[in-house]
């Protein structure tokens, strides 16, 4: 149903009868309904429509078409009691309408309070359908709109409102949902009265048309001989004495009323001592809102209002006494018209004024409106011999009663021309009791047969719901680059299918900012992870998983790692990362194995293993560089050890780093150009490593031992065992045997031959291991063969930020003596080197 082709029309009210108008629209996802009325002849919540039927909270609008209660008067309660609120629901109205709905509803609390106190009998939930408070709220809630105005709801929803001619600020509405067009009337006059225009023909053909159909088949007498037919009416039963009472609703009708009354007034002299009473303090409040509208009302009224002739001052029409039982005095008084409400007499001042003519042949009722079925005023159309007052007694009716109908409701003749003029696929009838709209659905269809016209026409009752289906064929329209050419038959065409409310457009891409006002964008997705573990241990795992990792600074100095040269791992603060990548479905798939990788590191037990790996290697290096230094100020051969020492460093250096295969005697001039050979080659540290992690994960704990040189002693060796040769190894424990990995031959030694042997074959799968797992998706520069691996710049690579900055400056260079400076300058230049190149990526 959300996205159907299918409109459902369903009636809460006003299916086959008069009264609680509440047409509810339902397509493609999108609900409207059109009026709240409430029921004149019911009380209390039987006066309601059937809002039980309908999830108010899905309702995109309400359209209130006029002030008439049994339009509007179930607004108050479906905005403040329903779960209307809970959704996004609008309600719309026109500024007249507003302005005089607020006052039929303040009318409407009162009356229905005053009709509970005088009919104990009635319902007790009559007056505590909303409190004055729910009616404040639900005004404030009412957007006001004008004629002709194009509102647009939400998107794909939108409406114009085109005037109806009926009462003050009526409209019909001209809806689109989703391109599908609905007519709905309300209440419509195609009559020039004397201050409204008449309804107007919407200049768009609707798909839908639902209708008003009050009248029936029945057509009235033209304007001229009904207004004729009233004043003489009026005029004659002053003549025999009587009292003349127009139960009428305090605004629209009255108003035409009083201007032909007034007018009439004004051409007959001898009437000007009777006086014509307007029974209505509503109306007379009201009178401000008439007066403030006339220019929505048609030309006679605005050309009178230019001429400063305001036609609602009234000169020949007098308001009653505002004071308690009026109706008796002016009811015992001489001979009078007087207007009073409501019009269907339950109760009030034309309820009360009636009581009190009915026994007296010289009294008239006329009825000036449409009386709904149910109420009095329609049952004295049958001339009772008898009348039941409110109190309960029975009185005879001798009044006279006649009917001359001012409703501004379409006659047959006038609805059928315009139903014809509107052109709709489907006429939906209602606001008609049954007979009536059968009678001109009827008449409907055969007027369209003989035209041979297929048009439907439906009249549902109530909660029937109307379900009507038009093509669901939806139209792309070719647009830009697209539309140059018109494409031949079996072409296929390609583009952008933009789709906008309800609307589609098939464009080329380049051509989206132009027609669509659309912009491609990249869009730049963030991570952040908070992690209790090091830079260099995120790269370790970074490149265990993706290979060769590119490293550097972004734009903004802050280190970067860049991931299958997609997704950048930034170290954004002491323990954050932060991945950065450009979304897409690769990308984001790279990220998201990053991220888990990276959530993962925490728990690895490798991660601890290797922490203290490398802080060992660390403390290693820096014990060893710290030691060399120290003899420059404690020794008395000074001069002649301190270039030994230096240079023992820049060796102690390169061992830890050097490549296995080529390293025999390291030159002093490869550290000249540290960037010389960089890129692209694995870090020797990391090898190393990598290989010690092999070999831990076999053999338990490994130890990383110096060359032992001039007799000092290994550093992380606690027992200062020796080594063997001046080659840096590893040493292994199994038991009570030990074996000693030298890295540069890559050869075993163990007084142990089993272990040996072991160790051998161990060692062979990790040499395979760590460089295929390292290089197996390297996205840089492929490592070749024997050059693979060991360069200086590792040492540095591999520390942690703080480790890096505290070693060369603690290095007393002050201190140091003549002709040392260059070799302490190489030195130095291994920091150098790291900085250099992590800026450089
Ligand atoms: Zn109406
Ligand atoms: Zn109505």
């Amino acid at each position: 149903m959300a996205d159907s082709a299918i409109l459902s029309v369903t009636m809460l009210g006003a299916g086959q009868e008069v009264g609680r108008s509440c047409c509810v629209l339902q397509y493609r996802g999108k609900t409207l309904v059109c009026d709240t009325g409430v029921h004149p002849a019911h009380n209390g919540m039987a006066s309601l429509p059937f809002i039980d039927d309908l999830d108010w909270s899905s309702v995109d609008a309400i359209l209130i078409t006029h002030f008439h209660l049994d339009h509007a008067a179930a607004l108050t309660y479906i905005t403040e009691k329903t779960n209307f609120k809970d959704g996004k629901g609008k309600v719309y109205m026109t500024h007249p309408t507003k302005a005089l709905h607020k006052f039929m509803m303040q009318d409407f609390v009162r009356t229905r309070r005053a009709n509970f106190v005088k009919c104990p009998h009635s319902s007790a939930s009559s007056d505590a359908l909303f409190s004055p408070l729910d009616m404040q709220m639900s005004l404030a809630s009412i957007i006001a709109v004008s004629a002709h105005q194009l509102i647009t709801v939400c998107p794909g929803v939108s409406f114009i409102p085109y005037h109806a001619g009926h009462v003050l600020g009526a409209c019909m509405f001209l809806i689109d949902i989703a391109g599908l067009k609905i007519l709905y009337t309300g209440d419509y006059s195609r009559e020039e009265d004397r201050h409204l225009i008449k309804a107007e023909l919407p200049p768009i053909r609707p798909d839908v048309l639902v209708v008003e159909s009050t009248y029936g088949v029945h057509t009235g007498e033209s304007r001229e001989e009904k207004e004729h037919r009233f004043t003489s009416l009026v005029h004659s039963i002053i003549r025999r004495g009587g009292h003349v009472l127009l139960p009428t609703f305090a605004l629209g009708r009255a108003q035409e009323l009083l201007l032909i009354l007034d007018d009439y007034w004004k051409k007959h002299p001898d009437l000007h001592n009777v006086p014509v009473y307007y029974a209505s303090g509503l109306a007379r409040k009201c009178m401000a809102v008439y007066q403030t509208y006339i220019h929505t009302m048609n030309a006679n009224i605005r050309s009178r209002f230019a001429r400063r002739d305001n036609p609602f001052v009234f000169k020949h029409i007098s308001n009653v006494p505002q004071t308690r039982g009026w109706e008796k005095k002016i009811a015992d008084g001489p001979p009078c018209v007087v207007l009073a409400s409501p019009g269907f007499m339950q109760v009030g001042p034309s309820r009360e004024l009636f009581e009190h003519w009915c026994p007296d042949a010289r009294n008239g009722l006329i009825i000036t409106g449409y009386s709904i079925e149910g109420t009095p005023a329609r049952d004295i159309m049958t001339e009772p011999e008898e009348f039941t007052t409110l109190k309960g007694a029975t009185i005879p009716r001798r009044i006279s009663v006649d009917e001359i109908s001012f409703s501004a409701h379409v006659d047959y003749a006038q609805n059928s021309e315009f139903i014809e003029q509107v052109r709709a696929q489907h006429v939906v009838l209602v606001h008609g009791e049954a007979t009536g709209m059968g009678r001109l659905r009827a008449a409907m269809q055969s007027r369209f047969k003989e035209k041979d016209e297929d048009v439907k026409i439906h009249t549902p009752r109530n909660l029937e719901t109307l379900n009507l289906s038009f093509r669901g064929e939806r139209v792309a329209k070719a647009i830009g680059t697209l539309a140059d050419s018109p494409p031949q038959t079996g072409d296929i065409v390609s583009g952008l299918l933009v789709a906008k409310d309800y609307s589609y457009t098939l464009l080329d891409p380049r051509d989206l900012r132009d027609f669509a006002g659309l912009t491609t964008c990249a869009v730049t997705q963030r991570q952040r992870i908070v992690l209790g573990v090091g830079w260099d241990l995120v790269r370790w795992h970074l490149e265990g998983m993706f290979g060769n990792v590119e490293e550097g600074m972004d734009k903004d100095g802050v280190p970067t790692m860049r991931v299958m040269g997609v997704v950048d791992v930034k170290l954004t603060g002491e323990h954050e990362l932060t991945l950065e990548w450009e979304s897409s479905s690769s990308s984001d798939m790279i990220a998201d194995s990053t991220l888990a990788l990276i959530a993962g590191i925490d728990k690895s037990p490798a991660s601890v293993k290797r922490a203290c790996f490398i802080f060992s290697l660390w403390r290693y290096q820096f014990v060893l560089i710290y030691t060399m230094v120290q003899p420059r100020q404690k020794t008395k051969n000074f001069k002649c050890c301190s270039d030994i020492s230096i240079y023992r460093v820049i060796i102690s250096i390169n061992l830890v780093t050097s490549q296995p295969h080529t390293h025999e005697h390291l030159p002093l001039q490869k550290h000249k150009h540290p960037h010389a050979d960089a890129e692209g080659e694995l870090s020797s540290m990391t090898r190393v490593q990598r290989l010690a992690m092999f070999l831990e994960a076999h053999f338990g704990e490994v130890e990383f031992h110096q060359p032992d040189e001039e007799g000092n002693r290994s550093m992380d060796s606690e027992e200062g065992e020796r080594s063997d040769d001046e080659e840096a190894s590893l040493l292994v424990r199994l038991d009570e045997a030990d074996a000693r990995i030298g890295l540069i031959s890559l050869t075993v030694m163990s007084s142990n031959e089993a272990l040996k042997r072991r160790v051998e074959a161990v060692l062979d799968m990790a040499v395979t291991t760590v460089s295929t797992l390292s290089e197996a998706f390297s996205s840089g520069v492929a490592v070749t063969g024997d050059d693979a691996g060991l360069t200086r710049e590792s040492i540095v690579e591999d520390k942690g930020e703080e480790e890096k900055a505290k070693e060369p400056i603690e290095m007393p260079t002050e201190e140091v003596p003549k002709g040392m400076e260059e070799d302490s300058n190489v030195t130095t230049e291994v920091v150098a080197v790291s900085e250099g190149q992590s800026s450089e990526q």
